[in-house]
């Protein structure tokens, strides 16, 4: 377990999947933890792991924000700081899967992609990172599809979480002064509702894995953890696979 007692945590997507175990983890580490969900549906889930993890004068909040709206990550951000304090880890979760070959892709996905997976990790480390203290850390949740995209119809999902990649090393150079880390995560095929590991195309994600079956949620957040704890301080500027070998 990492050392996070004292420390305040933003998780974008926190309501499922890979992170809502990012946001058990945290809290369990000893951070205050504020995180992000859209639906509506998610309201109740949301509220109800925000309240379960509140236990021992830990603080954790659940905040409904659109990642397609800049506005309202922003106002997310400042609500948390509001809320709780600086933000000394921010987790950039969030993101959709948008598949097609490129004659398929329409300029409406490209715009939702771009604006969920790239714009609003920038407008969420922009309102950070200004109050961000020293040795802080941006964690952002890229995807083995960034590096090799290995299959047809992923273009568009491939190019946004390449993106995370230059714009994680950009920001590694402009906080490094302040001890402030930046480092991008790519998991392979995780179990969640995004990529379910009893779906149709798993088989085939599977065959192509070293580490024949999908990871848990968890061991995205294991990586997470040790990045936002003190053994962390000094990976920048990296890409860390968590992919059951998807690259190797
Ligand atoms: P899920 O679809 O299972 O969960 C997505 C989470 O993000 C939910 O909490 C959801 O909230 C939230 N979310 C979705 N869209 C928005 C939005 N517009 N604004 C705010 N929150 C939003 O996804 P995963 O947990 O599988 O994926 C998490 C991240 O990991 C993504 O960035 C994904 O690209 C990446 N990834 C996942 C892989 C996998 O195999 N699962 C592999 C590689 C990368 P709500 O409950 O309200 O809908």
């Amino acid at each position: 377990m990492a050392n996070l007692n004292g420390k305040v945590a933003f998780v974008t997507g926190g309501s499922r999947g890979i992170g809502a175990a990012i946001v058990r983890r945290l809290a369990a580490d000893g951070a205050d933890v504020a995180f992000t969900y859209v639906s509506a549906s998610s309201a109740a889930t949301a509220t109800a792991l925000a309240r379960e993890l509140a236990v021992d004068g830990r603080r954790v909040i659940a905040i409904q924000a659109d990642s397609a709206d800049a506005a309202a990550v922003k106002q997310a951000v400042e609500h948390a700081i509001a809320a709780l304090g600086p933000v000394d880890v921010l987790v950039n979760n969030a993101g959709i899967f948008v598949t097609g070959v490129i004659g398929d892709a329409s300029l409406d996905e490209y715009e939702r992609t771009m604006d969920i997976n790239v714009r609003a990790p920038f407008v969420a480390i922009q309102a950070a990172q200004p109050s961000m203290p020293d040795g802080g850390r941006i964690i952002n949740i890229g995807s083995c599809l960034a590096g090799r995209a290995g299959r047809a119809g992923v273009a568009l999902y491939s190019a946004s979480k390449s993106a995370l990649v230059g714009l994680t090393q950009g920001l590694a150079r402009d906080l490094g002064a302040r001890g402030i880390t930046a480092n991008v995560v790519h998991p392979g095929p995780i179990n969640t509702d995004m990529n379910p590991a009893d779906g149709a195309a798993a088989g085939a994600m599977v065959s192509v894995l070293s580490l024949p079956h999908y990871g848990e949620p968890r061991d995205i957040a294991g990586m997470v953890a040790f990045l936002a704890g003190p053994e962390g301080r000094y990976v920048t500027g990296a890409s860390l696979s968590v992919d059951g070998g998807y690259a190797a």
